[in-house]
């Protein structure tokens, strides 16, 4: 298969669809490639935040519209925090933005229902965009004015003016192009696997996250309701942990149900349904350059996660935008170069900042020694006097959060308010 094109995405995720969905809204000629045959499984938390919720909403209201008839979701109320000694917090997902807009607030969806219906929605509403399923691609390079996509063994070649790559976090093809470090501080190894007859908790449309003991802090188990009674339970450590201790994910994961007693209870007839599916993530606490000649990198691939709540899907969704809109400005004065390109990366960080800034923050203190203890004992100092969660609400949905957080007053209310 031989194909020219004018924008190349690689990777049909969440970040990859929006791309292409926003080049073709520009009459961009575009096609959108992934290695997989959809619908395939990602591991993920699975939860379709309130900014993800409206990024789609305005950028595609017909497939949202269809997105909110579907019947492969599930309507999510809020999350239960439970720190280390067993305290417990209730925040409830209310974002203000999606209120206004009239929009629900959050959902719970599989990424083998809720990405299939992104790429078949775009077969239904945008038949511009060429979408190629099963293509593996494994090499790039630029060559006369063109970016050069190859797949394995040459079977398919894809000459594009620009490639935008939405092919998530740690691929190899990225890695070559941008000729990014591994930094193991800075990634997380998950695993992800799905249980059918868990008793629901006393809250059933809560998601429930249970901190860890000491030794794995910062993270900890994640559970969320999908329909039909199918829960989804995933785990995350830092990569560097994981390697140093040769920590077995699946093993830690079903450690901690067993040893929370009131889990334990629920899990008790539990059965998996599926096989534990591994992820390895780039936690959003660091930059580095998200362009070069003739691409750009958007969603996993420029590591966009919020490292202290893995919102990710909805970071892959506005920056796909945003780098559509630079794709326009490239095409049209015909300059693919790195430095024209450049530009992307400072309004990416600039668009980023806000959302990223909690994850910037406290991943630093990550490094310390004593940051597991610290981290524990703030913990359950400050679900026990469960201050006020509001501010957390207010905190999570502000447009002004990159302030609130370097404000003195803010730490004083949360711990003593
Ligand atoms: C354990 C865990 C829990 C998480 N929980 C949440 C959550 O609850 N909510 C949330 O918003 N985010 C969550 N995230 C983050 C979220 O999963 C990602 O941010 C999101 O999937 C990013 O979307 P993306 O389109 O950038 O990449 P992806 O969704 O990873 O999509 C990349 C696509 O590229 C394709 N691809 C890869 N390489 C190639 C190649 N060489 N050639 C062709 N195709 C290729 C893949 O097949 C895939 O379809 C979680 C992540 C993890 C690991």
């Amino acid at each position: 298969m031989n194909i020219k094109t004018e924008v190349c995405v690689v990777g049909a995720g969440p970040g990859g669809c929006t791309t292409a969905i926003a080049l073709a809204q520009k009459g961009i000629a575009t096609v959108l490639v992934d290695r997989a045959v959809f619908p395939r499984h990602k591991a993920c938390g699975e939860v379709i935040t309130s900014n993800c919720i409206r990024e789609l909403a305005e950028l595609a209201p017909a497939i949202f519209d269809d997105l909110k008839n579907a019947d492969f979701k599930f309507d999510i109320e809020g999350n239960t925090f439970v720190a280390p000694n067993q305290y417990t917090l209730e925040i409830e997902y209310k974002s203000p933005s999606n209120e206004e807009l009239g929009l629900p607030h959050c959902y719970t969806a599989s990424r083998y229902d809720f990405d299939n219906f992104l790429v078949q929605s775009i077969k239904k509403h945008y038949p511009s965009i060429q979408v190629i399923e099963g293509c593996h691609l494994t090499s790039f390079e630029v060559a006369e004015d063109f970016a050069i996509l190859k797949s394995k063994k040459n079977q398919s070649t894809i000459k594009s003016r620009l490639v935008i790559f939405a092919n998530g976090a740690g691929n190899a093809l990225t890695k070559r192009a941008t000729k990014a470090k591994k930094r193991p501080k800075h990634e997380a190894a998950g695993v992800r696997a799905y249980f059918k007859n868990v008793v629901p908790s006393n809250q059933p449309d809560m998601a429930e996250f249970y901190f860890f003991k000491k030794k794995y802090m910062p993270y900890g188990l994640y559970i969320t309701p999908l329909p039909n009674g199918l829960i989804n339970v995933n785990t995350m450590v830092r990569k560097d942990i994981a390697e140093e201790r040769e920590v077995n994910l699946r093993g830690l994961m079903m450690s901690a149900i067993e040893q929370n007693e009131a889990l334990r209870k629920r899990f008790e007839n539990a059965e998996m349904v599926g096989k534990i599916q591994g992820c390895s993530l780039e936690l959003g606490s660091r930059w580095w350059e998200v362009s070069g000649d003739h691409f750009m990198l958007v969603g996993d691939a420029a590591g966009l996660i919020d490292a202290t709540n893995a919102n990710g899907i909805g970071h892959a969704m506005i920056s796909g935008q945003l780098a559509a809109d630079f794709a326009k400005k490239s095409l049209d004065t015909q300059n693919y170069s790195a430095q024209i390109l450049k530009s992307y990366d400072k309004a990416l960080q600039k668009r980023m900042k806000n959302s990223l800034k909690l994850s910037r923050m406290v991943s630093p203190f990550f490094n310390m020694p004593f940051f597991p203890s610290l981290s524990t004992w703030l913990l359950n100092y400050w679900m026990k006097k469960s201050t006020d969660s509001q501010l957390l609400v207010k905190l999570m949905y502000s447009k002004n959060a990159a302030k609130d957080l370097i404000n003195p007053r803010f730490y004083y209310k949360l711990f003593f308010g």
